[in-house]
């Protein structure tokens, strides 16, 4: 018989954090990121994850998806995956809903690992020791001294490469683009991200500029939702620059349409949106199929213990604005060293706890007194 902890309790919260800088990108610009968290209580352990979205999240979760949980065996987390995933039917599974099953996803994965005494690298196997990183901001709402400064940070922490935002207006982008490169050196790769912004031809002119400038990298160049557009620009582009995406990506349908297409040199994907570790090992599973590389998208103490174990994993994102909450707000975040990530120590499940005193200030829901 094989050990049942039955749940418990679901909680949710959000946390709305100030940006440090207001930040933008080519499609949108904010001045807050909101913090969704889940706690699940069951044998005696309890469960910690999190998001990057909307409240909605924290209030569909709680709504919606503590009733599929409740009374159910924490520890098999494929059944209550699988259970969730079903439950969002007539909600709509992509967006808030993924989100939502993403967030209870991580904690019962945590859940499991503190029931069972091992991180969750040890229960998955562990592929590598150490998790390679590339430093992400870039902010086209920065000055360019701020820019020059990030990036010189990352290279002075040891970091192989860099990546920052771009619009889809060239005139604008060649001269951070030609400044970016000079601040990441010569030992650090450039990576750039249109997040969708640039029509086909914009983003072939941009490809071209970005080749000739040692670029490596063209995240998005035009929408994902213009799978056909990511396939051109993919073949057009210069063999020095690979087109990456994937980020949007809410289940493995949507990876399996990137691959199918052919529309990407490296897959990116989020546990944070595609329905949690289960569902990142389905990307992963995917990634491996196709022959393509996976790079994990935003959320890095989220991601570090799954991403030990992936194996068609070649680095990870350490974006700014979420390392700074993480460093903020959680209990023994993971520290980048000479370019890679590596767990402090062997803590259960995902190693993570919130820092309840330092995150109340922030809290947006529940609303009222703790
Ligand atoms: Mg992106």
């Amino acid at each position: 018989m094989s050990p049942e902890a039955p749940i418990t309790g679901v909680r949710t919260a959000a946390y709305r954090v100030p940006t440090d800088r207001p930040e933008g990108d080519g499609t949108l610009a904010w001045d807050a990121t909101v913090l969704v968290t889940c706690e699940i209580e069951a044998g005696g352990q309890t469960g910690f994850g999190y998001v990057y979205a909307d409240s909605a999240t924290a209030l569909f979760a709680s709504d919606v998806l503590a009733g599929v949980l409740q009374g159910r065996d924490g520890l098999a987390t494929a059944a209550r995956w699988r259970e969730m995933v079903d439950a969002v039917r007539n909600h709509g599974r992509q967006g808030v809903a993924a989100m939502a099953i993403s967030l209870c996803d991580a904690a019962l994965h945590d859940l499991r690992g503190k029931y069972l005494g091992a991180s969750l690298s040890t229960l998955l196997g562990r592929r590598r020791e150490a998790v390679p990183v590339y430093g992400s901001g870039g902010f086209t709402t920065y000055a360019p001294s701020e820019m020059d400064a990030q990036i010189e940070g990352w290279v002075d922490a040891g970091f192989h490469a860099v990546k920052i935002k771009v619009t889809s207006d060239l005139a604008a982008e060649a001269p951070r683009i030609a400044r970016a490169r000079r601040a990441a050196g010569d030992g650090a790769a450039l990576m750039i991200d249109a997040n969708g912004a640039c029509s086909r031809k914009q983003a072939l002119k941009m490809a071209d500029f970005a080749a000739a400038s040692g670029v490596v990298w063209f995240e998005e160049p035009v929408s994902s939702d213009d799978v056909e557009g990511l396939r051109l620009v993919r073949d057009q582009a210069p063999a020095g620059v690979e087109l990456a995406a994937g980020e949007y990506g809410y289940d493995a349908f949507h990876f399996r349409r990137l691959l199918e297409a052919g529309a990407v040199d490296v897959l990116q994907a989020d546990a944070t949106r595609c329905c949690g570790i289960t569902g990142l090992l389905q990307a992963d599973a995917l990634a491996w199929a196709a022959t393509v590389p996976l790079s994990i998208h935003c959320a890095p103490a989220l991601h570090l213990q799954a991403a030990l174990c992936l194996q068609r994993l070649i680095h990870m994102e350490w974006f700014h604005d979420h390392v700074r909450i993480e460093d903020m707000l959680m209990e023994a975040p993971p520290v980048a060293r000479n370019g890679v990530a590596i767990p402090e120590d062997d803590r259960p499940g995902l190693g993570l706890a919130l820092k309840q005193a330092d995150a109340e200030p922030f809290r947006i829901w529940p609303r009222g007194p703790a």
